[in-house]
């Protein structure tokens, strides 16, 4: 059963996948980021997941085939980013219920993840009411053991860890979430923030910096000799 085609198999536009991303999240997770944001928030790092155009779409079972994979390779957990996952709501809660399955059936004894805690995180830049309030979006987060929410305001640093201002706020929302992320609500980055990962036409940094330190990062380059062509972070 654990390959049956989904009966419907909704379409995620998406902008990237990565598995191990150390840097959202604890422990080694699956990252994957949703390609779309109309939030527009004044100096996003991100700015290639606007367009809803962009990206590339890809199958849910598709999705749910790299999370099996990461699974079995000893996947602490889900992130789902963007862009904003909560503009593809119907896409969004269709992967997030497949990966629950997926990750009921690894942590039964004999599964790949036997025993293991295995948490999803979602991050959203809209902010908790805006979430409640609209039953798509509500829907959509059904399955998620914690949400980061709010807007990024770049004149709000902050230093708490996987937070990028101090505006936003993490949730937990089931008891493995509350369980897991009780001691990160309020403690700082020690570790790196960022994680640098190669690909085929491009360098993508996984994480999220402090204020300032992209710009640092693009100088340290330069000073190298490198220079960043059309880096995400720049209008
Ligand atoms: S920080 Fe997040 S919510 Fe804000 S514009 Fe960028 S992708 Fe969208």
């Amino acid at each position: 059963m654990e390959n049956a085609p989904l009966r419907r198999d909704p379409v995620l536009r998406i902008s990237g996948t990565h598995f191990p991303v150390e840097t959202l999240g604890p422990g080694r997770r699956l990252g994957v980021w949703l390609q779309g944001c109309g939030l527009a928030c004044a100096g996003c790092m991100s700015r290639h997941t606007w367009d809803p155009g962009g990206g590339a779409p890809r199958t849910v079972s598709s999705l749910l085939g790299l999370w099996r994979a990461a699974l079995a390779r000893g996947a602490d957990g889900l992130t789902v980013s963007g862009g904003e996952p909560l503009d593809q709501p119907a896409g969004l809660a269709a992967l997030l219920a497949g990966a629950d399955l997926a990750r009921a059936r690894a942590r039964a004894p004999g599964g790949p993840a036997a025993g293991r805690d295995i948490d999803f995180l979602l991050y959203t830049g809209y902010e908790e009411d805006e979430v409640e309030r609209d039953a798509a979006r509500s829907a959509a987060v059904h399955h998620a053991d914690v949400l980061v929410t709010g807007r990024f305001r770049a004149a709000e640093p902050t230093r708490l860890v996987w937070r990028g201002s101090a505006n936003q706020r993490m949730r937990p929302r089931t008891a493995l979430g509350r369980a897991r992320y009780e001691a990160h609500l309020t403690r700082t980055a020690s570790g790196p923030r960022l994680q640098v990962v190669e690909g085929e036409d491009d360098v993508r940094l996984y994480g999220v910096p402090l204020r300032g330190e992209l710009s640092a990062l693009e100088r340290r380059l330069r000073r190298a000799g490198v220079r960043l062509t059309s880096p995400s972070w720049r209008p």
